[in-house]
């Protein structure tokens, strides 16, 4: 099969063996994987990833030995693969599980190459109606989702989510079912229209502006989303957030942040840090069109065009770059 493997600062596209499945694993064809900003991450050092990335895809079961209901189902998957033993796994939460294996990012292949073999525990069937272009958003909205998980959001909260990058969008068109005073803060105009377009108030920051200036533009919000995958993120939000409000950091940045904490402390500000979520709840969303993901599509790329589809994503200011990987046979962009 034909896999990307990641090493060296390269990007191979090589002829690789199908993996095998040990017990309680699922062989899955992928159909279509999206590109993402970790995706780019790990190409530039994160992690120490080396082997074949993509977690963000929707798939096939083509084998899955002692599984038999599991062939020919739709899938999409969670990423965290845990040690199945240790307190967290134990508790149905292997994102935290020490030893846990991360499909594309840690200790295990991911979705850019034909196939991949993913724990059967780890799949989630894709509902009829999401075709397989929305489904592979199940992961990042997840993500995005997950901040209502965490976090109790009154429906007169006011939320700042700063930063129109896939994820700032994604938060932003998932949070605005739990609030009815949500603002979207970035840097470009037709990514923030993509909002709008949604019914989602916006407005645009410029990247030299002070924090101060920002704050006495926007005013103060109960809550704020820093999403802008800068170091620099955390102190615009920390200039946004109301004394005792809080602030939900998804960005991952390889260079540090430098944060004064004395307006932490005076403010009693909680500070949040949020990763991955519910896979079942965003394919919710997704069944019942409660978000509309497509509009957050760059472009749909073949396989064969890896190199020019990952240069295409790793460009400032683009939106979620997919691969087909392999034809489905469904309908991929009707309604596209
Ligand atoms: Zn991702
Ligand atoms: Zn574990």
């Amino acid at each position: 099969m034909k896999a990307v493997i990641f090493g060296n600062n390269q990007i191979n596209v090589m002829e690789t063996q199908v993996p095998g499945q040990k017990q309680g694993e699922a062989l899955v064809k992928v159909y279509m994987a999206g590109i993402c900003g970790t995706d780019i991450e790990i190409f530039n050092g994160y992690a120490e990833f080396s082997g074949t990335p993509g977690h963000e895809f929707a798939g096939i079961v083509e084998a899955a030995p002692g599984y038999p209901e599991l062939l020919g189902k739709r899938i999409v998957a969670d990423i965290n693969c845990g040690c199945g033993e240790c307190r967290w796994c134990r508790h149905g939460d292997a994102r935290h599980c020490e030893s846990r294996r991360v499909i594309g990012i840690r200790g295990i292949n991911g979705a850019f190459a034909e196939y991949l073999s993913v724990p059967v525990k780890n799949l989630h069937f894709i509902p009829d109606s999401v075709d397989n272009l929305r489904a592979v958003f199940a992961e990042p909205l997840a993500a995005a989702l997950e901040i209502a998980q965490q976090i109790h959001i009154k429906n007169t909260d006011r939320v700042a989510v700063l930063g129109d990058g896939k994820m700032g969008l994604l938060a932003a068109i998932a949070l605005k079912h739990y609030t009815g005073n949500l603002l979207l803060a970035g840097r470009y105009p037709e990514k923030l229209a993509i909002a709008e377009d949604q019914r989602i108030d916006t407005v645009r920051i410029g990247r030299k502006e002070p924090d101060k200036d920002i704050a006495r533009r926007l005013g103060q919000f109960d809550m704020v989303v820093e999403a802008t995958g800068s170091p620099a993120g955390i102190n615009t939000a920390l200039a946004l957030v109301r004394p005792k409000g809080r602030i939900i950091v998804k960005s991952t940045s390889r260079s540090p942040s430098q944060i004064d904490f004395s307006g932490v402390v005076v403010d009693e500000i909680h500070i949040v840090g949020s990763r991955c979520g519910d896979i079942d709840l965003a394919l919710r969303f997704l069944e019942h069109r409660w978000v509309d993901v497509a509009a957050l599509v760059e472009k749909i790329y073949p396989f064969s065009g890896f190199t020019e589809a990952f240069e295409r994503a790793r460009q400032k200011g683009s939106l979620k770059v997919l691969l087909d990987i392999n034809d489905s046979g469904t309908p991929q962009s009707n309604s596209f």
